[in-house]
């Protein structure tokens, strides 16, 4: 599989009279998780480009970011196909913690709800508009905040834990982890590091595979 473009083409915000959000007939696929959990360096590093803003940058956006993707090739051969990837706002800024669910109000409920819309009249029909991928610290597992957003997320998309910054583990408490989350979610988290690449696969075969059924 290989990249032939991937551009920021909206930043969408709940704010205004419209709020942005793409609703055509590419999937979506939504990255959440809490302020530097390794968001944008994951993004940067699947599209192989540096388009989000890391978090030194950034600041508190309340915006979703969509990058339109074109990917060749893939298990089926070299068909051309697109999806969004969507940087969607972080959450856990609130102290305390009860503000969470505030948090991702807004924008995150707007990306969802055009996940879970039908499509328009004469696009083809879908079974699967898109995924989110919940983004968690593989170094601290069960965190109240991320607990909640599964809770708030799960129930709306599939929705796919990836534990980030795995590169800072060593193999034991890797392992620890994994089993942690493993419980936790119930689910296999997606292991990755931006740092070494490890794992960008992994979460490009999930993609592909919603998009084009290649498994
Ligand atoms: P965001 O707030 O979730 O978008 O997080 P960033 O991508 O800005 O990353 C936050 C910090 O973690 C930055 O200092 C990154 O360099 C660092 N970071 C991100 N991903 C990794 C990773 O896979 N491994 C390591 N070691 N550091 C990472």
């Amino acid at each position: 599989m290989k990249i032939l473009s991937a551009d920021l083409v909206t930043s969408a915000y709940t704010g205004g009279a419209r709020d942005g959000i793409i609703r055509d007939e590419l999937p979506q696929f939504g990255f959440i998780g809490r302020s530097n959990v390794g968001k944008s360096s994951l993004l940067n590093a699947l599209m192989g480009r540096t388009l989000a803003r890391t978090s030194a940058a950034a600041g508190k956006t309340r915006h979703a970011n969509y990058y339109r993707v074109t990917a060749e090739g893939g298990k089926g051969g070299l068909a051309t196909w697109g999806v969004y990837l969507v940087d969607l706002p972080g959450y856990g800024y609130a102290r305390g913690g009860h503000d969470s669910r505030q948090e991702l109000s807004g924008v995150v409920d707007a990306y969802l709800s055009a996940l879970e819309r039908p499509p328009a009249p004469n696009a083809p029909q879908r079974e699967d508009r898109g995924a989110m991928f919940l983004m968690v610290d593989s170094r601290h597992p069960g965190l109240a905040a991320d607990l909640e957003a599964w809770q708030h997320l799960s129930s709306r998309a599939r929705v796919h834990v990836v534990a980030s910054k795995v590169d800072k583990l060593s193999r034991s408490e890797r392992a620890k982890s994994v089993r942690e989350l493993t419980r936790i979610f119930n689910q296999a988290p997606i292991v990755v590091s931006s740092t070494s690449g490890e794992g960008l696969d992994d979460i490009w075969r999930v993609i592909a595979s919603a998009t084009i059924g290649d498994a």
